[in-house]
């Protein structure tokens, strides 16, 4: 069995790296509910509602400064 047909694909450019962008930004929006964040209303913030064409689009995963410490603290309280 060879593994070079799994790299020799190559990936679809924008649509596969904005999949891959929404995916994390899917788990990272799930842990922040299992750590008691709620929806943000900041379109950049992966806590945004998902069902929005805002969080579908956008490219980045990261928190928004209000998200990040909320969850910090949380963190530190474990
Ligand atoms: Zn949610
Ligand atoms: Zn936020």
């Amino acid at each position: 069995m060879s593994l070079s047909g799994l790299t020799s694909g190559k990936a679809g450019g924008n649509a596969a790296a904005l999949l891959t962008a929404r995916t994390s930004r899917l788990a990272v929006h799930e842990v922040g509910h299992l750590l008691g964040l709620r929806h943000c209303v900041e379109a950049k913030c992966a806590m945004y509602p998902p069902w929005t064409p805002a969080f579908a689009a956008s490219e980045t995963v990261q928190l928004c400064a209000f998200c990040q410490d909320k969850c910090e603290q949380k963190l530190e309280e474990t």
